[in-house]
């Protein structure tokens, strides 16, 4: 099966960066402004005759030609007080990825907003505990402690069993979600730049594709509709983004900080 989905994080002013989700210019970078933002949806409407689609649809087997789904990591606040409107005012709905520490803190969602959005058509899901720097780096026990912890916590909220995920930094690997399919997960998003879908334990697994600050929005039309081209840089960026991650470990960590705090 393939999938077009597409990875936001949060929606901010330029003067308030650090307004929704985790602060920082590393986080920052991943931070659309509000116009951007509207701007890509636009472009994205533009170019496709599809709605986006709830992945429960994918999990039943229900046959969409072209499935394109929306994510939002993170669950910073801006995902209620911008990001639902937005969507909302195209007639369409997200998925949106919290961080269960942070659930309350400032810049996050409360109980109370993550229940509005769901009550809105939303669908909610697990971002993990604590939002691990290298999830596959963590052992057995650790993963299913982040998996299982985050969605009881979601479920308990929601008054419904919470079963799809998304993976904190991008930091797949076959582990993670098998520890993710042990916790009742049934849908798990990496953000592998790729439209091809695969089981693992029975839990179907799909890639994404990341907006950041500088992606026009042409480019976010693009990915929506699944045009070739841009598909095709995002993987040769992550290919060695991946081989320098599993070159370099740590040392990928801190260059990425060295690289944040000098610009
Ligand atoms: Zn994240």
């Amino acid at each position: 099966m393939r999938a077009i989905s597409l990875l936001y994080h949060d929606v901010v002013s330029k003067d308030n960066l650090d307004s929704s989700g985790f602060p920082g210019r590393d986080a920052a970078s991943y931070k659309l402004e509000f116009s951007q933002f509207e701007r890509h949806l636009k472009a994205i409407a533009k170019v496709i005759n599809y709605k986006p689609v709830s992945v429960f649809d994918l999990v039943r087997g229900v046959n969409i030609q072209f499935p394109f789904l929306l994510t939002f990591d993170d669950g910073g606040s801006s995902a209620h007080n911008l990001i639902a409107d937005i969507l909302e005012s195209f007639g369409w709905y997200g998925h949106f990825f919290i961080t269960v520490n942070y659930i309350g803190t400032s810049s996050f969602m409360s109980n109370y907003q993550i229940r509005a959005l769901k009550e809105k058509g939303h669908i909610i899901g697990s971002h993990s505990c604590s939002h691990p720097m290298r999830m596959s780096f963590c052992s057995w026990e650790e993963l299913l402690e982040e998996w299982n912890t985050s969605v009881k916590i979601l479920s308990n909220i929601l008054g419904e069993q919470v079963s799809v995920a998304s993976i904190p930094g991008g930091y797949y690997s076959k582990k993670v979600a098998e520890a993710a399919s042990f916790a009742g997960i049934k849908a798990l998003f990496s953000s592998e730049p790729t439209t091809r879908c695969h089981y693992v334990n029975g839990c179907l697994v799909l890639g994404r594709y990341t907006l950041r600050r500088e992606t026009p929005d042409n480019i976010a039309a693009g990915l929506a509709s699944g045009s070739l081209s841009p598909q095709l840089k995002q993987l040769l960026f992550w290919n060695s983004k991946k081989i320098f991650k599993t070159l370099g470990g740590g040392f990928y960590l801190k260059m990425r900080k060295f690289f944040f705090e000098q610009k």
